[in-house]
């Protein structure tokens, strides 16, 4: 009798057949709660705060839209993404790439602390689409001149409270001052209280703010 909403169908949104296709084979047949709450502004390209429980699918809202924002022509540094974790940031580079996989010649880059940065400095020469790393390793790739933030397009704090809590405040804030003033900002916390608030009104341009409890 209860068939899914029509809103809930990744189809209802404006997503590039390649990325529909990507969903499809990953077998994400409708979008979590905080999926459909959020994906229509981000895809729209405004600024949004998300605060959902972990599990409830932010990787895939944020990742659809920076993929979505991507000109696969020019191999300048789109997508950002902050992670607290080398552990969390390679999980996000695994999604996008799933996610991304029939999105020809995407090149997704995890760059995080605790690796040699010889590799890393590598990789970057030869181009990135987008790079998913820890702030620490980030800001190092910056400070080296080996990173190239100002065609940056979409920039992610993913567990932005975790990051806070970690002590990367200062750090964050010298990564967002490499980019541009005209990125898309994306914010997702667990929390989003005293330590988390001052820091989003400086990062995000009037955002909505998204509160999403349950898990799908
Ligand atoms: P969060 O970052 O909110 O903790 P994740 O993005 O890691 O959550 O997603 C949690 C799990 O849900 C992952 O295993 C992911 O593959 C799965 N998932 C995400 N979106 C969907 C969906 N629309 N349909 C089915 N599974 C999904
Ligand atoms: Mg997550």
């Amino acid at each position: 009798m209860s068939e899914s909403p029509e809103s809930l169908a990744f189809t209802s949104l404006a997503l590039k057949a390649p990325l529909l296709e990507g969903l499809a084979a990953l077998d994400y047949r409708e979008m979590t709660p905080i999926q459909a709450a959020t994906l229509p502004s981000i895809l729209d390209g405004s600024d949004l705060i998300g605060q959902g429980k972990t599990g409830s699918g932010k990787t895939a809202a944020f990742g659809l839209g920076v993929l979505s924002a991507l000109d696969v022509a020019s191999f300048d540094v789109q997508g950002l993404v902050l992670c607290p974790t080398r552990e969390l940031a390679d999980q996000v580079a695994e999604e996008l790439r799933r996610l991304a996989r029939r999105l020809p010649n995407v090149k997704i880059l995890s760059l995080c602390g605790g690796a040699p940065i010889g590799p890393q400095l590598n990789s970057l020469a030869h181009g990135a689409h987008v790079v998913v790393g820890t702030p620490g390793r980030i800001e190092d790739h910056l400070r080296k001149g080996a990173l190239d933030l100002s065609r940056l397009r979409a920039l992610v704090l993913d567990e932005a409270d975790r990051m806070l809590e970690m002590g990367f405040k200062e750090t964050l804030e010298a990564i967002v001052a490499a980019t541009p003033a005209s990125r898309q900002t994306l914010l997702f916390s667990a929390t989003y209280g005293e330590a988390v608030k001052p820091v989003a009104e400086r990062m995000l341009k009037t955002p909505r703010i998204v509160e999403v409890e349950s898990t799908h």
